[in-house]
């Protein structure tokens, strides 16, 4: 996989007891792929718990002084964390019955001692690779391609799971939808090209502009954002919202055609609901799509703000 030359190379963790199994594998190994190692099961798991370590696949002993290997496999997959890292066996177990425990633990193989270096190199080949393109795949379903901010789909979640938590936490919610103003205007004169270089610089100083790690900002669609500001009330966010407008218009995009400014400028909608409420999040949407037409309507290149009940 020198493919990925230029990038990090996967990381391979390989937990077992024995130091020639270690030493063999990582001869193996090493060039192509980052190893780790761990004697024990519970060196393993404290690996797996580094934030800053990111695992592509785990290469596992079964038999181990106190845990075994069936048992981390258990506790790796029965980890949200973790469970998505690929486990194979490498074993002198070598019965059926092993085999099959092994799959059933959640192992995607299963390899016996001794083994054949190019097999077990082939194979973990396979799996770094499958494990690649899946983290791809969950990254991309949840990012917006042109500007790399999360996505509507992603929005979407995001609201769902803080409308929830603010019904338990008894905590207002404030929302902001931000849409760029005269934008047609803008990819009429500038070119398109032009129009995506600017929703990625004001994309970009949205996400910028707003430290705080449990504030959200998403691509809505077309030349819309969203902000989701949990725990904030209306006047926390109308302090976000000014500092919006404030630094999209310090980017400082020329834009001659806008009649509301010599520069790119947005238009934003705040809303701030306090629960107990009834009902779903659509209400909070439509009042913050109220306000951002008010803002609109107002000459633009401003904040309006309606409480939604
Ligand atoms: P207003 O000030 O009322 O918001 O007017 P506007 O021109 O910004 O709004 P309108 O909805 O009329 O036009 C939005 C434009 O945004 C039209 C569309 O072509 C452009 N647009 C939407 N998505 C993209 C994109 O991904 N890239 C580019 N370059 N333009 C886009
Ligand atoms: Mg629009
Ligand atoms: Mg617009």
């Amino acid at each position: 996989m020198n493919k990925t030359a230029g990038h990090k190379r996967p990381t391979i963790l390989i937990v077992d007891d024995e130091k020639t199994n270690i030493d063999v594998l990582v001869n193996l190994l090493n060039g192509e792929f980052r190893t780790i190692i761990a004697k024990n099961a519970d060196q393993a798991l404290r690996r797996l718990d580094s934030k800053d370590e990111k695992i592509d696949l785990i290469l596992l002993d079964i038999l181990m002084p106190e845990m075994d290997g069936y048992e981390l496999c258990r506790r790796v997959k029965g980890n949200i964390l973790t469970k998505n890292i690929p486990i194979m066996f490498i074993t002198a177990l070598s019965l059926i019955e092993d085999e099959v425990k092994g799959f059933e633990t959640g192992a995607v193989d299963y390899i016996t001692k001794p083994f054949v270096p190019p097999i077990v190199l082939a194979r973990v080949r396979t799996h770094v690779e499958l494990k690649l393109k899946r983290d791809l795949c969950e990254v991309l379903a949840i990012q917006d391609g042109l500007t790399g901010i999360p996505n509507r789909r992603r929005f979407d979640e995001v609201l769902q799971f803080q409308w929830n938590a603010i019904q338990r936490r008894r905590t207002p919610l404030s929302l902001m939808l931000i849409d760029v103003d005269y934008f047609k205007k803008y990819n009429d004169n500038y070119g398109h090209c032009a129009g995506d270089d600017c929703l990625k610089r004001v994309a970009c100083a949205l996400k910028g502009a707003m430290p705080r790690a449990m504030d959200f900002v998403a691509r809505y669609g077309g030349e819309e954002f969203v902000c989701l500001l949990p725990d904030t009330g209306q006047a926390g966010a109308v302090e976000v919202a000014k500092r919006l407008l404030n630094t999209v218009a310090a980017l400082e995009i020329p834009h001659e055609f806008s009649e509301a400014a010599k520069y790119i400028t947005v238009s934003i909608g705040v809303t701030t609901v306090t629960p107990p409420v009834a009902g779903d999040s659509s209400n909070l949407i439509e009042t913050a799509d109220l306000a951002l037409y008010q803002s609109k309507a107002a000459g633009r290149n401003q904040l309006s703000v309606i409480l939604c009940q």
